[in-house]
């Protein structure tokens, strides 16, 4: 019988919700027990955080000195790294600091700043090391770290989806409601992986999967100023879960630039 993989699920700055998509898998992550090996996944049982495994899950994004070290380790004990959700793909809601300044911050929120050690700038996980596969989402579904973690047992490099949530909402016949109603959407770029969800249920995306391939954000943002929203309210539409996506950073700062005018 071949080896199982090796899996570790390793934590930094973040909510621990895309770990859940783990344990979300139900019975599905009892077959997949039966395939690959979990070494180190602290939210599910086994902790070894400097085991070498086949594939690293990495959730959260790079917050402080010791997070700054750790995922170098975690990047040497890994054969292929994955980073899960937003905040390790795109900074996450912690990284909206990086628009600000660090120490404001945390003498504004904490009676004793001096215990505090935080790096002055939250990064993804791909500004500290090289990353193999991105899953974007803010949670990521048990879905997509399934569909990779097959690939990887069939010894190919997993897909990407890149596509809008336009064309999903297209594919499932979903009504528009920027176009019917007026309300202001992100999904026209924003990529899919969630079967336009949001639209399903007659509301807008807020492109919590992050920019899709090739998106018109300067386009979009005029749209939404169209739709009666300020530049400040653009600048937040980019400005959010995914703030760390360089076009959604551009697209933000150059609607702030609107806003002081
Ligand atoms: S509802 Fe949003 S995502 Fe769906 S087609 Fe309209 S603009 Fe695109
Ligand atoms: S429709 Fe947009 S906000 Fe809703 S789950 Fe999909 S990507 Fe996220």
């Amino acid at each position: 019988m071949a080896a199982k993989l090796r899996v570790a699920v390793h934590k930094f700055s973040s909510c621990d919700g895309c770990q859940l998509a783990f344990l979300n898998l139900g019975e599905t992550l009892l077959e997949l027990a039966g395939l690959v090996e979990f070494a180190h996944f602290a939210e599910a049982g086994p902790v070894e955080p400097d085991v070498a495994v086949d594939v690293a899950f990495v959730e959260g994004s790079i917050s402080t000195p010791e997070e700054a070290e750790r995922i170098r380790r975690v990047r040497a004990n890994a054969r292929f790294l994955i980073t899960i959700g937003a905040c390790a793909t795109a900074g996450g809601i912690q990284a909206l600091r990086n628009l600000h300044t660090a120490q404001e911050w945390v003498a504004g929120v904490y009676a004793s700043p001096e215990y505090v050690s935080a790096l002055e700038h939250v990064t993804p996980i791909a500004a500290q090391v090289r990353v193999d596969l991105e899953l974007w989402g803010c949670p990521v579904s048990g879905h997509q770290v399934l569909a990779a973690l097959r690939a990887l047992l069939s010894g190919v490099v997993p897909p990407e989806e890149e596509d809008k949530v336009c064309l999903e909402c297209k594919r499932r016949q979903t009504v528009c409601v920027m176009v019917t109603r007026g309300v202001p959407c992100m999904g026209p770029v924003t990529r899919t992986g969630c079967g336009a969800l949001c639209p399903a249920f007659g509301r807008d995306c807020y492109a919590c999967y992050g920019p899709a391939e090739n998106p018109n954000a300067p386009s979009l943002a005029r749209r939404l100023e169209g739709l009666g929203l300020t530049p400040g309210a653009v600048a937040a539409r980019f400005h959010f879960i995914n703030n760390q996506a360089p076009v959604f950073l551009d697209a933000g700062l150059a609607a702030r630039t609107g806003e002081d005018d």
